[in-house]
């Protein structure tokens, strides 16, 4: 008899499974891609279950719903990730209660999260969002913006530049959806290939995140596939 307990966990395997043989295809290390649990309009309740299963990382968009959450689940060891859109009033407590942003793409925001990041803390990990769909309605920084905010970042003392995030626009094409993940990669590249000592590529979601690993990949952010279809839009 299935329990209660069973559709959680049956999900984060189906979803770890997924991950393993879209890293075989690719030839890459089985442990070279981590699992961001994007937990946004999902209670503390199902990030206590999946947390049960082993699941550490958890993504959030909205800063006033990550902050009850936080706050309920305080007894478990979780690492916060901050992926929504940054705005300035909310710097001060991203900087407070993230260990990562993943979506940095304006210099005055990284400002005030370097300056808000507590002493006694690490520096906040960052990435930097790259707009790959070209369309001027979607966040993150256009390719030909990326060498000075990444420069400029990178003298921050409060911050710690990892890499690059991005969401494509949805594609149901695998070589589509690849050929948007490769920009990404290429846009990394150039950026090492300046002396950037970086290690992170945040992309592929629950839709294509096998496109997303087979172009290298090193976080995936996935949210309906763990937790089910989102039926509301919180705000905060
Ligand atoms: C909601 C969200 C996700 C998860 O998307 P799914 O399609 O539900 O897996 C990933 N990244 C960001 C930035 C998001 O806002």
């Amino acid at each position: 008899m299935p329990s209660a307990h069973d559709a959680p966990k049956q999900r984060l395997i189906r979803v770890q499974t997924r991950i393993a043989q879209a890293l075989a295809d690719a030839g890459r290390a089985a442990t070279t891609v981590c699992l961001l649990a994007v937990s946004k309009t999902f209670d503390a309740a199902s990030v206590r279950e999946l947390a049960a299963f082993g699941q550490r990382k958890f993504g959030e968009n909205y800063v006033q719903e990550a902050l009850d959450k936080q706050h309920a689940l305080r007894d478990l060891p979780l690492e916060w990730h901050f992926i929504g859109p940054v705005q300035s009033n909310k710097t001060r407590a991203i900087a407070e209660n993230f260990s990562w942003v993943h979506s940095i793409d304006r210099l005055k925001i990284a400002e005030r999260l370097s300056a808000q990041r507590p002493a006694g803390l690490p520096p906040l990990q960052v990435c930097i969002e790259l707009n790959v769909s070209g369309e001027a309605s979607k966040g993150g920084v256009i390719a030909a913006e990326l060498p000075a905010l990444a420069v400029a970042i990178s003298g921050l003392p409060g911050l710690q530049l990892r890499g690059l995030m991005a969401i494509p626009a949805p594609a149901t094409e695998v070589t589509a959806q690849r050929a948007a993940f490769r920009q990404v990669r290429v846009a990394f590249d150039a950026l090492v290939a300046r002396g950037h000592a970086l290690d992170t590529l945040s992309m592929g979601m629950s839709a294509d995140l096998e496109a997303a690993i087979l172009e290298g990949a090193t976080i995936v952010r996935v949210g309906t596939a763990l937790f089910g279809e989102r039926i509301k839009h919180a705000q905060g």
